[in-house]
């Protein structure tokens, strides 16, 4: 067995590999890759997993929640499309790749972006948290963990402007106020599960008042939510995976169980990186992620021989991101305590040997 750290598509739970592995071959005698989406049996797939959705972040009444394609990089465009007002001004924190990412795109669809929180000054090691929220926009956008930089917003911006996040990374780890947010979009490649869906969660307050002269259809939500996620073909697969997995969520005590187990995973792994002389964590403390935990070596000369180790230890996608070097050991919900372990019995081995 491996011990997959990956950052994304990353581990689901074994459980349902094997019932996805199923459900291949026999879906109600037929596959499901060649089911019809439109057909009764995957409609209430569809209804189901909206409704597991709604249920592990306890939904309020007021929102819907929407499966589209295209990851959470359309989703920058989605969320910036449909919110735009009056204005045509949105205030976005920069915490690195992800949220530049959003705002490039926000700004590609006319958008007129002020960056009012940043932490590019110190390579986004860090949440900013001295800043002004302007006041004059139409919504607020933020990325709640930063996959590559291993930052995690602890507390979520306060305004009473529409606030909008990419929860891609980390949705599902933690218990949140779905009522604070007005849209909230995640690819389902983390804590949800295969690549191919994004999953929207949409105060309907909002649907149908964007003021952009362009607004493909499939872009609108108003219209993804008014044709419950089937205005073309759904990602029919992805979508009953995720199904397998709430199931699975809800079955094991929930978001809430979750943030407990998360919580012990990134205690485990910060003690050993606190403590053991070979390495350091590369961002601020208090803004630790749950989910990636990023690391380097005090000394570049033994990665070899540290690379070496977690290999034999059937540990993998432990590099860090492309742009950042390093490591980085992603812990999404479905990765046991015990991978944690595994890790951490290599790190000790390893400064036992060199230290
Ligand atoms: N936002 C965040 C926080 C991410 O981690 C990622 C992917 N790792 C993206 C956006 C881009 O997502 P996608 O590949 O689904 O477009």
């Amino acid at each position: 067995m491996k011990h997959n750290f990956g950052a994304g598509p990353c581990i689901l739970p074994q459980e349902v590999f094997h019932q996805a592995a199923e459900a291949v071959l026999d879906f109600n005698g037929l596959s499901i890759l060649e089911v019809s989406h439109r057909h009764k049996d995957f409609v209430a797939v569809m209804d189901e997993t909206m409704d597991l959705v709604k249920k592990a972040l306890h939904v309020p009444s007021g929102y819907s929640v929407a499966f589209l394609q295209g990851g959470a990089t359309l989703g920058f465009t989605i969320a910036a499309l449909n919110m735009l007002r009056e204005t045509k001004k949105a205030g976005y924190i920069n915490t690195g790749v992800w949220a530049a990412g959003a705002i490039k795109e926000a700004k590609k669809v006319g958008v007129d972006v002020s960056v009012f929180a940043s932490s590019e000054d110190k390579n986004f090691s860090y949440i900013p948290k001295d800043y002004t929220i302007p006041s004059d926009v139409d919504y607020i956008h933020f990325t709640s963990n930063n996959t590559i930089y291993g930052t995690q917003f602890k507390e979520f911006p306060k305004t009473n402007l529409p606030l909008v996040c990419d929860m891609s990374s980390d949705i599902f780890s933690k218990e949140i106020n779905i009522g604070d947010f007005d849209l909230i979009y995640a690819g389902a490649q983390k804590n949800l599960g295969p690549a191919g869906a994004t999953l929207y969660i949409v105060k309907d307050e909002i649907l149908g008042k964007s003021t952009s002269s362009f607004m493909p259809t499939y872009l609108d939500l108003k219209q993804q939510v008014e044709k419950e996620s089937m205005l073309n073909t759904p990602p029919v697969f992805s979508i009953y995976v995720a199904m397998l997995n709430l199931r699975n969520l809800l079955a094991n005590g929930g978001v809430k169980e979750m943030e407990i187990k998360n919580n012990a995973k990134s205690v485990l792994l910060y003690n050993e990186i606190d403590h053991n002389p070979l390495f350091r964590g590369t961002v601020a403390t208090e803004d630790r992620s749950n989910m990636n935990v990023t690391f380097l070596l005090e000394n570049d000369s033994l990665q070899e021989s540290f690379d070496k180790m977690w290999k034999a230890a059937e540990i993998v996608g432990l590099p860090g991101h492309r742009s950042t070097g390093g490591y980085r050991a992603s812990m999404y919900n479905a990765l046991p305590i015990e991978s944690v372990q595994v890790l951490v019995n290599v790190m000790k081995e390893f400064t036992r040997i060199n230290g």
